[in-house]
């Protein structure tokens, strides 16, 4: 039996190492310089005016969501088809999360489903870039409301010429061991609004204030920043690796009973992950897979309307039973690429 190869797995190096052993030998682990160069170098590359580094990305929701000043009986609107992380989110603040469907095409958000259920309670619009495919970001600024960007898994990419993450009121990040970047854990948030940044500020720490209203301890530490500084400065190789590899998948695959992703033309796919469309046998594929060794996953472990008891959702419910994700990630070398090509290969054989 070959070694196994994994779902997703972090792209680490020497310099990496480096960077964070500095940090440990010089007994600042705590949020300090390290975090600030973080934001810094974060918000410069985004071009926006303010980044705030915090423990995950979904403390980075959470923060993103009081920072609006959303609370209690107030509706947020966000897909079902998205991670359990931006339901928690909602709820942390005591908002009412409002599930929509998503384009079975972009796997997205889709903006007439998001029309249909607005009401005068709607405060925001939490907009996942799934998969590292842009969400159509013109079509939901329409409705004037505040979107909150989730750029966890798509992040370094372009939408119509903007960077993803520079359009929302905020957008937010993960730097969970396997996203496109990674900290081990780690978030941010970044905006423009200088009364926003003042607030994520303020509720990231509790310390040393004149008031005792509520704050988190969501702060990032040096060790995780210095990590994030050095992966971010590698961060368009990884892009570039992760495009080559989709493009050999694309031609390799082209002529199986699978559907490839299609990206549409104004906006870059990242392939954060490559999922596929395979109908009616997506278990029998996986299983062949794992008996190969090779790791496919449902990329999104159970719709959201799921878990609520909520009826419909065709798209979301079409689309879950349909997509598996196969392993795309900058580490993997030229001989687990062939190894995933040629399983596809003799499972559709
Ligand atoms: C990973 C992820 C999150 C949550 O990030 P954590 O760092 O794991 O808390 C939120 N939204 C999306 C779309 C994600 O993929």
């Amino acid at each position: 039996m070959p070694a196994l190869i994994p779902h997703s797995r972090p792209t680490l190096s020497e310099a990496d190492l480096q960077a964070v052993a500095a940090v440990i030998r010089s007994g600042q682990l705590a949020q300090g310089q390290r975090v600030q160069e973080f934001e810094e170098q974060f918000a410069t590359f985004l071009g926006r005016k303010g980044a705030v580094a915090t423990n995950s990305g979904t403390a980075a929701l959470h923060l993103a969501l009081l920072a609006l000043e959303i609370g209690a009986g107030d509706a947020v609107v966000c897909p079902s088809y998205v991670c359990m992380a931006v339901l928690q989110a909602i709820r942390y603040v005591g908002a009412v999360p409002v599930l929509v469907d998503i384009d079975p095409h972009t796997f997205n958000l889709c903006p007439r489903s998001v029309g249909a259920a607005l009401t005068a309670k709607t405060k925001a619009i939490v907009v996942p870039h799934l998969f590292g495919l842009p969400a159509d970001l013109d079509e939901l600024a329409v409705f004037g409301l505040p979107l909150i960007e989730d750029c966890a898994q798509t992040f370094g990419g372009q939408y119509r010429h903007r960077k993803v993450g520079s359009v929302g009121t905020v957008a937010i990040f993960s730097f969970y061991a396997t996203k496109l970047l990674c900290t081990g854990e780690g978030g941010m948030v970044v905006a423009d609004a200088p009364e926003i940044l003042a607030r994520l500020r303020d509720l990231r720490d509790y310390d040393e204030r004149s008031d005792d209203r509520l704050r988190f301890n969501y702060k990032l530490t040096d060790m995780q920043a210095a990590l994030g500084l050095s992966q971010l400065a590698r961060l368009p190789a990884f892009l570039q690796r992760r495009r080559e590899i989709a493009a050999r998948y694309c031609l390799a695959f082209s002529g199986l009973p699978v559907q490839l992703p299609h990206p549409p033309e104004d906006r870059e796919h990242l392939y954060y992950r490559f999922v596929i469309t395979v109908s009616p046998h997506l278990d029998s594929l996986q299983d062949f897979a794992s008996r190969q060794a090779i790791s496919c996953r449902r990329p999104i472990f159970r719709p959201l309307h799921r878990y609520l008891d909520q009826p419909g959702f065709p798209a979301t419910e079409a689309v879950w039973s349909q997509a598996l994700s196969i392993p795309l990630y900058p580490s993997l070398t030229e001989e687990e690429v062939e190894r995933i090509i040629s399983c596809l290969q003799q499972w559709t054989a």
